[in-house]
């Protein structure tokens, strides 16, 4: 079968013929890839910068790809959940179900899990794994909607990490995909909502899609605009989805005293900021997230069944997998929002 493989440690992918993953494990789980999406992360992989060799946990040679919606094909003597024709997705992170994390139920930081896409991937024609990162796809969505579930998945964990009251204000930082998201699912539970960017289409389709107030941080007045909303206080809750120095900068200034800030970024390098003046003078919260866990699972499909979030928009190309060079300069030009592959 095609997939797309990241070789040796330096610049470039290649796209070459490898043996199909077979059924191995009573609870393995074999699908046809039907579109994996392009993940910011795997533009590092790609380009092999300072990031991805930071990143001990990619064994190459690897398959890449872990934002993926398939249809199964194959299933192990022992799955109970899944049989062939059903639509699937998965969660990329395969967690060992037996640390202390895995057993208070917080399988995203496993110490034993395996990231998707780093060992082994989903760009290419079939995939295997275990049941227990298989999720069922909801009938609502189409499978192409359905390689985006991950990224909300991220999203929703991010926002979860904190209560919201109807009426608080939030500011994300950020207007990618999952800034996009996060921004839908504050909106969802009453939090009125600005979020920012610099880049022209991602204020435009945030102005479409996000229910929240878009404010372009290259014009004047956007502090007094943030202020404005905030009653003079600033935000409750931030979401910082841009990695940057200047998000994050940004961010401690938007926030409220006492307030929360929130993290996801895959920062390239290091930030550097002073936790008296930016944090601990204000009791501003700093928070990390990272992945999603089985509970916000549940909570993504109601979401998407009560209408509350719109992922369609999102996907502004799917190209064949062979045009894999072009998908990755698409993304690489942050002028567009979710590129699928379709091996
Ligand atoms: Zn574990």
């Amino acid at each position: 079968m095609k997939a797309l493989v990241k070789e040796r440690p330096e610049p470039g992918l290649a796209l070459l013929d490898i043996e199909r993953p077979q059924v191995r494990n009573v609870d393995d789980v074999q699908f046809r890839v039907e579109y994996c999406a392009i993940c910011v992360g795997e533009i590092k992989v790609h380009d092999w910068n300072e990031w991805a060799a930071a990143d001990t946990t990619i064994q190459l040679p690897t398959v890449l790809g872990h934002e993926v919606s398939g249809v199964v094909t194959q299933v192990g003597s022992d799955v109970r959940g899944f049989s062939p024709g059903d639509r699937i997705v998965v969660d990329p992170f395969i967690p060992c179900g037996h640390c202390y994390q895995c057993r208070n139920g917080r399988t995203n930081i496993c110490v034993d899990r395996e990231i998707y896409g780093k060992r082994r991937g989903a760009f290419a024609q079939y995939a295997v794994l275990p049941e227990r990162v298989i999720c069922g796809l909801p009938d609502k969505l189409s499978l192409e909607e359905g390689a985006l579930l991950e990224n909300l998945g991220i999203a929703v964990h991010a926002v979860e990490l904190e209560p919201h009251d109807p009426g608080d204000v939030a500011v994300v930082v950020g207007a990618g995909p999952i800034g996009i998201m996060a921004a839908q699912t504050l909106a969802a539970y009453g939090v009125h909502v600005a979020i920012t960017d610099v880049v022209d289409p991602r204020l435009q389709l945030a102005r479409e899609i996000s229910r929240a107030t878009v404010v372009d941080i290259r014009q004047d007045g956007w502090r007094e605009r943030i202020r404005e909303m905030t009653h003079g206080r600033g935000a409750d809750f931030v979401l910082e989805a841009a990695a940057t120095q200047s998000a994050l900068d940004q961010a401690f200034e938007v926030v409220r005293d006492g307030g929360t800030v929130v993290t996801i970024g895959t920062f390239d390098r290091p930030v550097s900021f002073n936790p008296f003046f930016t944090m601990i003078r204000r009791e501003v919260k700093l928070l990390s997230s990272i992945g999603r866990t089985w509970e916000t699972w549940r909570r993504m499909t109601q979401l998407v069944e009560a209408d509350q979030v719109e992922l369609k928009p999102l996907i502004t190309h799917i190209l064949p997998m062979e045009e894999f060079d072009r998908g990755f300069e698409l993304v690489r030009s942050h002028s567009v929002m979710k590129v699928l592959l379709r091996p």
